[in-house]
């Protein structure tokens, strides 16, 4: 072969080594503190078998056939208790091991499951649902583990209709399209599609306006796939902005809200802890942007300021964690203003005295998206951080309530 016919066929079969790698010229100020600098360029991970697993001499059954799904392993310990084998997509990984897998058995009894993690620790408490829409947790009475063991184990009750144990609700990417397409019938929402996954899943986007579009809130979620009630305050969030009410017609009549409430749904569909099917933590890569997902994101952004020749007034990315935090930067974008968050989270705290968000001012240089909508877009935003066990009822109220404050505010500000 010839030199060109070599470089020909190295960019057929090998180009998609290339697509994302070109350097990405974000401003961004010097990085101090070296847990700031991460590689986000591609590592490999590995995939679970899907499978049924099947326990003969018990007439139980389990399987990983569905989206989200994690269940590595499985096999009985003794003649009650079934140890179940939970992996990270790849490693180093952050503390947050997701499992959920079904279960079904010929005749009714209990079981004891044993949860055993390789490279993390029990985080989330079991929940059970038998339609995959209803969750409860698992009663306190069958569980016998502290937060923070290595392995977790609890009793459940089985039958002959399958049942799902997770450790948050299973939520994957076909149910957050449904979502969307139910929330693009309203005459001032349309749904886009603004990029490709990885494993080319389309990214939708939601652009929600009844404005000129010269001003935009941007929400983004689900960087990290277990991050369930950050996802479900954010849907909160989003509807109370698209409500029939004086206040949200206002807010779209000035504000378009852009919304991509699925980031990574490679890492969500396949049960990932943290990463996408790059193996590389998305909320990361907002320097360099080696990954389709935020690349995606960027370009998706920026081409949408240029076109409407708009500016970012606020960008929210939710997320998930052990407790109610707003990470916001110390450095006020619009030094004649006050910062918005301030305020915002007063107003929130103040009607959720119960279930209020700390506070938590960080440094601009880490490489995650607020660090980005600040460098790059001049525009201030926060890390919207939802504890994993904020009760679900607080969730729905709290999300809609905190979009009804953010609207005032921003309709008085800005
Ligand atoms: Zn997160």
């Amino acid at each position: 072969m010839n030199s060109i016919k070599i470089i020909t066929f190295l960019l057929l079969n090998f180009g998609f080594l290339f697509s994302y790698s070109q350097p990405v010229n974000v401003p961004w100020p010097d990085i101090v503190d070296s847990s700031d600098l991460v590689d986000t360029r591609s590592k490999p991970i590995e995939y679970q078998v899907k499978q049924i697993f099947r326990f003969p001499e018990t007439g139980i059954s389990a399987d990983n056939m569905f989206p989200g799904a994690r269940l590595n392993d499985m096999f009985m310990i003794n003649d009650s208790t079934i140890q179940v084998q939970i992996l990270p997509e790849n490693h180093p990984v952050n503390m947050s091991p997701w499992y959920a897998f079904r279960m079904w058995s010929e005749t009714d009894q209990s079981i004891y499951l044993k949860l055993s993690y390789k490279h993390g620790r029990h985080r989330y408490y079991p929940k059970l649902s038998s339609d995959s829409e209803h969750w409860a947790p698992v009663d306190s009475s069958d569980y016998f583990s502290e937060p923070g063991d290595t392995s977790a184990l609890f009793r459940i009750h089985l039958k002959h209709d399958t049942i799902r144990i997770s450790a948050q609700e299973n939520i994957a990417s076909d149910e957050c399209k449904r979502w969307v397409d139910k929330m693009a019938r309203k005459q001032f929402i349309s749904r886009h599609t603004i990029g490709y996954s990885t494993l080319e899943k389309p990214l939708y986007g939601l652009s929600i306006s009844e404005s000129d579009g010269k001003n935009l809130l941007v929400i983004l979620g689900r960087q990290h796939p277990p991050e369930l009630t950050g996802y479900k305050e954010m849907i909160a969030f989003v509807e109370s902005i698209s409500e029939n009410t004086r206040l949200a017609r206002k807010f779209r009549k000035k504000f378009e809200t852009i919304v991509v409430p699925m980031m990574n749904p490679d890492g969500v569909d396949n049960g990932h802890w943290r990463h996408n099917a790059g193996g590389i933590d998305l909320n990361r890569d907002w320097r360099h942007f080696h990954q389709p997902e935020t690349f995606a994101f960027r370009k998706y952004i920026l081409e949408k300021i240029k076109k409407q020749n708009a500016r970012v007034c606020f960008g929210i990315d939710f997320h998930s964690t052990q407790e109610d935090i707003f990470y916001y930067s110390e450095k006020n974008i619009n030094p004649d203003k006050e910062i918005i968050t301030l305020k915002w989270i007063n107003s929130i705290n103040k009607r959720f005295p119960d279930n209020s968000f700390n506070p938590e001012p960080t440094g601009i240089t880490s490489q995650v998206s607020k660090n980005w909508f600040l460098n790059e877009i001049k525009a201030e935003s926060i890390t919207y951080e939802v504890g994993d066990n904020t009760p679900r009822d607080i969730i729905n109220k709290r999300g809609k309530e905190a979009a009804k404050q953010l609207m005032k505010i921003m309709l008085k500000d800005i």
